[in-house]
Parts: C-alpha cells; structure tokens; sequence
C-alpha cells in the first residue's frame, strides 16, 4: 500500500498526515481550508483538488472530518470520493460519527467493492503529534489487518473492536466519560480555589489521588491553568459527541442522566460563543459564577 489520500487536515488531521508523509508514503491532501493543504505541501504531500480526485488512484483513503453530515457529502458528493474509488481500494474514517451513517457508508462503498472501516481515534492533538493515537477499529478483520502497517504510523494501540460502526460506538461511550469527566473536574477545581487552595497543588495532589483522570490531567496543566484554550478539542466537537450519544441511549431505551447534564454545560458555553475554543474553556462559565480563576 502505497499511495494514500487524506481528507481532512485541521487539529488532529494535519499532524496525521504529517506523519505518513514523514513515514515516507506518498501522501495526496485535501481539505478546503488552503493554509492547512499548503503548509502539507511544503511538507512533501501534493493536494487534489477535489475528494474525487484526492480518491483516482489512490489505494488507501483516510478522512478526518468534524461531524457525519460533512462526511456524507465528501463520500457521495458528485466530486466525491466514491466518483473517484475503484474496486479494491480502502476507506478509512478516522472522525468520529455514528455507527448508523458508518454503515450507510459502508453500504455505499461495498457496491463499488470499496473496503469501508470506521476507526475513530482518542489522545488528543498531542497524540496525533506524537502518533502514539488509540484507533478504535470497526469492520472486516482482514482488512483492518492489512491497514495494521499505516495504522501503526498514526496511533501505538490499535484495536479491532468488532463489525462496522462498533469503532464509532466505542468512541461515543469513551468521549461519554470525556465529557462528563470535564465538567467534573472544572466543577471540583473551581470549588477548590473559592474555598482558598492552590490550584497547582490541587492538580499535584489529586493527579495521585482518587480523582485523577484524563481531562484532569491532559486539559489542566496544558489549558485552565495558563488560561490558553485554542484547541484542542472544540467544545463544539465534544457537543456533537454527546449529542451522538444521547440519539443512541433514545435508541436503545436507556436514560443518560449525567450525559444530558454535560452536555447542557456544553451547549450553555456554545450560547457564550466558546464552541470553537477547547472543552476545557467550560471552567470559565463556573468561574465567573463564583468569581475566582483557577490559574497559576
Ligand atoms: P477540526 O475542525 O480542527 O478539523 C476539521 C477539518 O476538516 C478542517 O481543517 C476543515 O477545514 C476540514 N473540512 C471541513 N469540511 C470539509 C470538507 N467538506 N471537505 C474537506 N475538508 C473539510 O477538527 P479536529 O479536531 O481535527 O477533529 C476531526 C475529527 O476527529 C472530529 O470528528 C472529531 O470529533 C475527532 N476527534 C478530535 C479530537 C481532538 O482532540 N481534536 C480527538 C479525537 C477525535
């Protein structure tokens, strides 16, 4: 497998790509953010100028897209990546959606004998910097086994986790926890610092006690306490993950208590105009209702 596509080149996409260029794979880049495709360029990849044309001749196609609806139409649009796949070639979604539209996808590519995986990925920016990504991976083993090598490129934990659409029902249950772990940890700290503690003695302490967790320890040091929070992973991308979640347990009959609570701290920062900034800038709605700042 040689020559390879990647639709998709914002926080966690671009520095995938720039790792499967670095690995020494031919590497065709689309996205229509021109500044991403260009800075891929000066990297080694060369840009298509369509979906359809990043898929002509290209044995693997990666996308890592911000939600399903967008990825339905880079799929099936009329310069689409479906216009420009032939037999035997490899979709891979790298962005996370619901297993449902994975296998309305799937269905599509099968009938052009195209090879569909979903296999969304968990480690944040820094994890796709590093390429040492989780990827959750749904569909044909045997053709997960054959993407191993390139897998291997952007993430270090790699798991076939069932049939197509279980690698997307695996990440909504793992960004479930994300999500309600992050108005959890930005409700505690913010207490901690009304109530006189250090913030950076809070994170010290608890990172070695019982209540330590990724968002504590990934989004405190790195976001709330140097008050950056460029992302990241967008507020607007975890209400989406929640959202998926939310449609699933009206599925399944299941109520999802916490999950709805978090997801209205989220939707209630979307109303403050912090959707596009990272899931930790939650902190800052309790910190203005308390008035304090957990910075340091
Ligand atoms: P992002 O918004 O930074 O990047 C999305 C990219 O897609 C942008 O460059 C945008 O220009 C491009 N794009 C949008 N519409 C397009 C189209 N029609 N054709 C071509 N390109 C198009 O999002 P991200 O943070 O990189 O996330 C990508 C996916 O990975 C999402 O599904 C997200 O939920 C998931 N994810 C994100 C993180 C994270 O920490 N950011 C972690 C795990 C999973």
């Amino acid at each position: 497998m040689k020559n390879i596509a990647f639709i998709g080149l914002g926080a966690m996409g671009k520095p995938m790509a720039a790792n499967i260029v670095k690995a020494g794979y031919s590497l065709k880049v689309f996205d229509l953010f021109k500044p991403a495709v260009e800075e891929m360029i000066a990297k080694g990849a060369t840009a298509a100028s369509s979906p359809c044309e990043a898929a002509l001749g290209s044995d693997l196609v990666f996308m890592s897209l911000p939600n399903a609806a967008i990825v339905g139409n880079v799929v099936t649009g009329d310069n689409g990546v479906l216009a420009g796949s032939h037999p035997g070639q490899i979709i891979i979604d790298l962005s996370s959606v619901t297993p449902g539209h994975t296998k309305k996808m799937a269905a599509l590519a099968t009938e052009k004998g195209v090879d569909y995986l979903d296999a969304p990925v968990s480690g944040g920016v820094a994890g796709a910097i590093a390429g040492t990504l989780t990827i959750m991976v749904g569909g044909e083993l045997a053709v997960f086994e054959h993407c191993r090598e390139i897998l291997q490129v952007i993430g270090k934990k790699l798991y076939h986790v069932g049939a197509v659409g279980a690698g997307d029902t695996l990440k909504l249950v793992n960004n479930m926890l994300l999500g309600i772990n992050m108005v959890g940890v930005a409700e505690a700290l913010t207490l901690g610092m009304k109530a006189g503690l250090d913030p950076k003695i809070m994170l010290e302490v608890i990172g070695v006690s019982s209540g330590r967790s990724y968002a504590l320890e990934a989004k405190v040091p790195n976001f709330v306490l140097t008050g950056n929070f460029e992302p990241g992973f967008a507020i607007d991308l975890q209400y989406k993950d929640l959202e998926m979640a939310t449609q699933t347990g009206k599925e399944l009959g299941m109520p999802l208590l916490l999950t709805n609570l978090a997801q209205q701290v989220y939707e209630t920062a979307r109303a403050s105009n912090l959707g596009r900034k990272d899931i930790s800038a939650i902190i800052t709605l309790l910190e203005k209702l308390a008035d304090v700042e957990v910075r340091g």
